[in-house]
């Protein structure tokens, strides 16, 4: 089997995510310094409010007992209740969930929901978890950091390793604490529990409506697109399926443990099933395709590229051999800012995660109004207001990006910023 860890395995985790961190800041700092907003706010708005660590102890299914750690991270409140996903990873540490409550904080603001920014992260490997395990380690976490959730106060959602199964536990956890039912206090819950239809595919739905959106401003269509995947998880996966409904070409797929390429296209439904039964891409490539490495595939012959995996997947070294002319962030903060650097210069347009990845927490703002009212809507109300929402967040992106003369993640930071510093400014201090 080829190695798809290269990539991600250069680094010591720990020096990874305070890299990350430290990226999310360059991006930060990239605008303050270029788009001369006002400062009063800078420190404010690149600090978290609040950093919950929690110690979650979880009695195995073998009789042992085992202490996983757990964070949530608030990063700011100023437009509104906190909110954002909780991940499952064992390479999850405090200044991952840090940087990437950070993001959240902008992404909102980007989509204009009416919320803060944050995120939580539990240190664990989820695959060698059993469901009665999983399920007693999300409902300790969820006690451990009850008393800073709630449908006012912070909403949890789905991330990586996460799913409905796993918000339906945080669901009825808050819910018997605090003695009622409570849809409001998190989303990406299971649809025949009070969760949204279109949750699900959300993500990979705003990712396809992105696209669509920029290529338009090029009076080209998805039609014959060849689009490479790397990481099919939920996000890639329905990005890839949703993308070759509308005519695109999958030319390329990837997981951990799997990378496969095909000229003639993938079919994204049957790699789907596939990974729905097996849980993994491996042994995919057998009649479906040929089997390339992670990096390979990063730098495979396509015309558009969708990192929906983890953070820090294209960097310096990966940037320079990126054959695609457009990347669309599918995960958060895949790009680290070396590698944007020589992808700009490369001529490559960078569709940013704050804008291109917003469709899952805008379906999961569907989702929270839905719960608040018990009103729910239908597929095609869902569908077709994200669509609204996402390509008006590209259409300011890209006049922004216009008028400024820049790239477009600084325009869609300007633009997030912006809207943060108005709410703060509003608002003012307290006391
Ligand atoms: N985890 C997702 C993200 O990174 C969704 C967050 C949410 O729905 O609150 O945007």
């Amino acid at each position: 089997m080829a190695t798809n860890q290269a990539n991600t395995n250069r680094l010591h985790p720990e020096e990874q995510h305070s890299k990350f961190w430290q990226n999310a800041h360059t991006y930060f700092n990239r605008v303050y310094d270029q788009m001369g907003l006002d400062p009063t706010w800078r420190q404010y708005l690149s600090s978290p409010k609040r950093i919950l660590t929690v110690s979650c102890p979880v009695r195995m299914d073998d009789g042992s007992i085992n202490v996983f750690t757990g964070y949530r991270v608030q990063h700011n409140n100023a437009r509104g209740p906190f909110k954002g996903g909780i991940r499952y990873d064992a390479s999850v540490d405090r200044d991952e969930v840090m940087a990437l409550a950070m993001i959240q904080t902008f992404k909102n603001a980007l989509v204009e929901l009416p919320y803060g920014g944050a995120k939580g992260g539990v240190v664990c490997t989820p695959k060698n978890l059993s469901m009665a395990e999983k399920e007693g380690l999300t409902r300790r976490y969820t006690s451990e950091i009850m008393p800073i959730i709630g449908p006012n106060q912070d909403i949890p959602a789905p991330d990586a390793g996460t799913d409905a199964q796993t918000m339906a536990w945080l669901l009825d956890t808050y819910s018997m604490m605090v003695g009622h039912q409570e849809l409001g206090v998190v989303t990406g819950k299971p649809v025949s529990i009070g969760g949204s239809v279109g949750r699900e595919e959300a993500t990979g739905r705003g990712v396809m409506n992105v696209l669509r959106a920029f290529l338009k401003t090029k009076g080209k269509t998805l039609d014959g697109l060849r689009i490479a995947v790397q990481g099919f998880g939920n996000v890639g996966s329905w990005a890839a399926k949703l993308l070759r409904d509308r005519g695109a070409k999958i030319v390329a797929i990837s997981d951990r443990d799997c990378a496969v390429r095909n000229d003639g296209g993938i079919d994204a439904d049957d790699a789907m099933a596939y990974v729905k039964k097996h849980r993994t891409l491996a042994g995919y490539s057998r009649g479906n395709g040929d089997e390339i490495s992670n990096q390979q595939l990063l730098m495979t012959d396509c015309d558009v590229l969708i990192p929906a995996a983890m953070e820090n997947t294209l960097d310096a070294e990966v940037a320079p051999h990126v054959k695609a002319r457009i990347v669309a962030e599918g995960a958060n903060g895949p790009t680290t800012p070396a590698a944007d650097e020589i992808l700009r210069e490369n001529g490559v347009t960078l569709l940013p995660d704050i804008l291109a990845n917003a469709g899952g927490v805008t379906v999961s703002y569907f989702e929270w109004v839905q719960g608040l009212q018990n009103f729910f809507w239908s597929k095609k109300e869902v569908d077709d207001e994200l669509q609204k929402i996402m390509e008006k967040a590209f259409a300011e992106v890209n006049a922004k990006a216009d008028a400024a003369d820049c790239d477009y993640r600084t325009a869609a930071y300007t633009i997030a910023i912006d809207r943060v510093n108005e709410a703060c400014r509003l608002k003012g201090l307290f006391p």
